[in-house]
Order: structure tokens, then sequence, then C-alpha cells
């Protein structure tokens, strides 16, 4: 058996200290590979680093939303430039954060376009973050043509219609450590209904330790109870998840050199 988190920040210095031990850790949870994800252009350069210190690592570039008012037109040609990289699998994470509101949203709004163009440009998939801004990001998509680049939205958390609705456009969902909440009805309503040819999972460590590890550094070994909570709810084995969710990252991502 084996699993991809999809979605992780191994730059972060939460994992200064100990990031051996947690990618091996990981490895003995049959954690196959962890795309780490840049934010802004510190740790995009950082993620690439760690994906030529470990071979299962990969890596995607991008400014987060919080981070958005620092892009500039020089930002798209670093970006570029990193992207370049063989490990470098996809453009993300990008997108809109009202929530924290971290960049004044004009500013949002240019960083996101220009990098759905960006992708565009160089045939990679997005990483699609997004904090209570569905309706902007869905709108931006549609206007960018985004879609059509193919991708994934990252720590879904929106309703089934929005589920369906992307899914309908070819884009995949990904589910983290939430859906293990107690509160997150919602959510595994969505994981239920949907099928899981449209789903990929992540940890988006050191955020959102899954159940029993709530509160805790989240770390790519938690990776398992995420795919254990989702085998429970579509009824299915740990093992048809995760062959079914790695087909699904590895097309997505083709992790070719
Ligand atoms: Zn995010
Ligand atoms: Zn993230």
């Amino acid at each position: 058996m084996t699993l991809i988190d999809t979605h992780a920040h191994l730059d972060m210095p939460q994992f200064e200290e100990d990031l051996d031990e947690v990618l091996a850790r990981s490895r003995a949870k049959s954690i196959s590979k962890v795309i780490t994800i840049g934010t802004d252009i510190s740790s995009s350069k950082k993620a690439i680093s760690l994906t030529e210190k470990y071979d299962f690592v990969w890596a995607a570039v991008g400014i987060h939303p919080h981070d958005a008012k620092d892009f500039t037109k020089s930002t798209y040609s670093i970006l570029k430039g990193l992207a370049s990289h063989p490990k470098v699998v996809a453009i993300g994470e990008i997108g809109l954060d009202f929530y924290r509101d971290l960049s004044p949203h004009e500013r949002q709004f240019y960083a996101f376009r220009s990098q759905i163009n960006l992708a565009r440009e160089l045939g990679k998939p997005i990483v699609i973050h997004c904090r209570e801004a569905a309706s902007e990001v869905w709108e931006i998509l549609k206007e960018e043509d985004g879609f059509s680049i193919g991708g994934v939205w990252h720590c879904f958390s929106g309703d089934l219609n929005l589920a369906n609705a992307c899914i309908k456009e070819g884009f995949l969902i990904s589910i983290g450590g939430v859906v293990t909440f107690p509160k997150a009805e919602r959510l595994r309503e969505v994981v239920k209904e949907v099928s899981l040819d449209h789903i990929l999972l992540e940890t988006d460590a050191p955020f959102l330790a899954p159940v029993p590890m709530r509160g805790k550094r989240n770390e790519p070994s938690f990776l398992y109870f995420i795919a254990e909570e989702v085998a429970r709810i579509k009824q299915k084995t740990i093992d048809e998840v995760a062959k079914i969710t790695t087909k699904n990252a590895e097309h997505l991502f083709k992790f070719r050199y």
C-alpha cells in the first residue's frame, strides 16, 4: 500500500529540528511521496532544495494569498525560473484568503490571476487555497480559464454543490485532517457522495493534525489517519482508498524528472 501526501509544508520551522525522523516515520507509514508546497519565494526555494535532499519529496512553487501583497512582475519571472526545476510538479499554493485577510483583495486577485497564467504557460497543474472566498475563487478560475489547466482545491471545506461543480470542471478536491474533526459533518457528507476518483489526500502539515493527534504538530505520517477515516466513510478498505487516491495524484502531478 502506498499513500501520497499531496500537501505539506516541510520547509517550516516546525520541522527544522527533526525532518529526517519525520520523513522516516512517514516512510514507515507507507507514504511514498510528499509534495512540499511553497508559500512565497523563499519557501519555494527551500521546497526545491528539499526535493534535492530527499528522493520522495516533490515541490510546488507559488505565492500564497497571505503574501500576495509582495507579488510583482519580477515575482512572475522568478517563479517561472524556479518552476523549471524537474521536481516542481505544480504551481501553488495560490488563491484567495479573506479569512485571515493578510493582503489587500486587489493584490490577492492580481497574484492569483498571474499565477494561473504562469501555470498555463508552464503546463503545470494548480494547487488552490481558498478561505471564505469560494465564489470569488470560482469566478476567477472561470474568467482565467483555470479549470482547463487542471488542479486541486486543497483542504476542501466547501459543500457538496461546490465539490460537484469543481469535479464537473475536471478538478480534484483534496481532503485533510479536518475530515476527522467531530464538527465536520458537511465535509464527511462530501466525501461520502463524491467518487474516490476525484479525491486526493493531504496533511497540510504542520497544521490541522487529524484526530487522534489533533492539536499536535501535524506530519506526513498522520496521513494514515486521514486515509482511515475516508475509508470508513466510503465503506472501503484503506488499501482501496490508498490505491485510487495515489493513482489520482500520479495522474495530476506526473512526478517525472
Ligand atoms: Zn492552504
Ligand atoms: Zn498549505
